[in-house]
């Protein structure tokens, strides 16, 4: 069977979901090499894929409020990341001689890398698909960011001769365009939730795109956690996911709310230690840096979030309805999305008043229409088929793609497949 080169986003939020397809991959024998940083090399090595290391020249600013923060600057680093990524691994790529090309959608060096090598393409969405209409929808949601002023027509047509010229030597005519890089969709995408949480589904073909629910069945090294201490009361998580994590004023204000009412609460900072900052931890509080979340939400009755796609994903499989306080980037469509459905009340994180987090839970838990519709998305996404089925689409392509070169149809795999699987306008 052919080889497929993995090319990921180091960032929790988009190597969680992988996880457990690549070693589904792997059980039915299917070669990967996975591409990521350090950090993850031995998550990655446990799903029985090789990892390969991007280039110490790989450098990820931090994320959060930096230059993530902003389309504009996103863009120039994605650009940036991409160039290096071609300089470093494209030759190494080649004498890998894989079959397929797979990336995460956030990482459109590796749709590069596919059409420099006209290869077939799989991407893994690590969020909703978003066109247009879509975000034109949702533009006027709760705390939204107002526009990135440097989007100016100039800007988009310097950025995009830019583009050009970076991608030209390498021999891309026709480079991608701005949303093309923020999204960098493939002949295949897996996306990991249900038709029913993804707004406008209908927009996206349905071959190419396929949802699968979220992917969570393989996580290695959960740390300890002292379940013992949960005693039966209503179970409160808060966490503002790994990137946006480290937001100590946020976690004083929910531990002030949620101190002396009838509930438990599990706070985790998302990898960073915070217990410093926070001040005395009030008694029905456990705070943490880190916590086995899937364990925790299973044992839920309502979560504070960020709305970060795996974070809403996890939750709502488990049927916990949410409190959302979005603070960049897709979580406001999501956290949307999620409130659209009528499984969670949205905070506006930069006019949020005294007592609105502690109402907006104590709303959630006494109203049963929260859980219940909490439930009905769960139900959608435990019916999408999870990891299984995503590793089911992936090896289907492949063997379709081997059928099409036995019978010899005279043009490469990738063109086939392009010319078989009609692509929607998503820019
Ligand atoms: N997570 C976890 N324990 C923690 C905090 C986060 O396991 O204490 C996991 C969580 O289950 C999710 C991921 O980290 O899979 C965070 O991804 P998400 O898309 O929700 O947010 P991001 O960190 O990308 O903003």
């Amino acid at each position: 069977m052919g080889r497929i080169v993995y090319f990921s986003f180091p960032a929790h939020g988009h190597i969680n979901p992988t996880l457990p397809v690549i070693r589904e991959l792997v059980r039915r024998e299917q070669p990967v090499v996975y591409y990521g940083t350090e950090q993850f090399r031995r998550v990655i090595q446990d799903t029985g894929a090789q990892f390969r290391p991007y280039s110490t020249q790989f450098h990820v600013p931090e994320q959060g409020p930096g230059p993530f923060a902003r389309v504009s600057t996103t863009l120039e680093t994605l650009l940036e990341l991409s160039r290096t990524i071609l300089d470093h691994h494209l030759e190494q790529v080649r004498m890998l001689r894989p079959s397929h090309i797979m990336y995460d959608s956030f990482a459109p060096w590796g749709g590069l890398v596919a059409r420099l090598l006209r290869l077939p393409s799989i991407a893994s969405v690590p969020s909703i698909l978003v066109n247009r209409d879509i975000d034109a929808r949702y533009r006027a949601g709760p705390g939204i960011e107002p526009e990135d002023p440097r989007l100016t027509p100039q800007w988009y047509a310097s950025f995009r001769s830019r583009c050009h010229a970076s991608l030209l030597p390498y021999g891309l005519p026709d480079p991608p365009s701005p949303p093309q890089l923020l999204q960098t969709y493939g002949d295949l995408n897996v996306v990991y939730t249900s038709r029913l949480f993804q707004p406008m589904a209908e927009a996206f073909d349905g071959h190419r795109f396929q949802f699968v629910g979220p992917c969570f069945e393989f996580r290695p090294e959960a740390p300890p956690f002292p379940f013992e201490l949960l005693d039966g009361r209503p179970l409160v998580l808060v966490s503002l996911g790994t990137v946006y994590g480290n937001h100590p004023q946020f976690f004083r204000m929910c531990l002030r709310e949620l101190a002396d009412t009838p509930w438990q609460v599990v706070l985790s900072g998302g990898g960073n230690s915070l217990t410093g900052d926070l001040g005395p931890v009030p008694d029905n509080c456990i705070v943490r840096s880190w916590v086995p979340q899937i364990e925790i939400l299973r044992r839920c009755a309502a979560f504070v979030t960020h709305g970060g796609m795996n974070s809403v994903q996890e939750a709502l499989y488990h049927g916990v309805p949410l409190v959302m306080a979005p603070q960049a980037a897709d979580q406001f469509w999501i956290s949307a999305r999620a409130s659209e459905l009528g499984a969670a009340l949205v905070l506006d994180p930069l006019r949020m008043e005294a007592g609105a987090l502690r109402g907006s839970v104590a709303k959630i838990l006494g109203a049963t229409r929260y859980t219940a519709a909490a439930a009905r998305i769960g139900g959608s996404l435990r019916a999408a088929g999870g990891h299984r089925r995503a590793a089911g689409k992936i090896h289907g392509l492949i063997r379709r793609g081997a059928d099409a070169l036995a019978q010899g149809s005279g043009s490469s795999v990738a063109d086939w497949l392009r010319r078989d699987l009609a692509l929607p306008d998503v820019s």
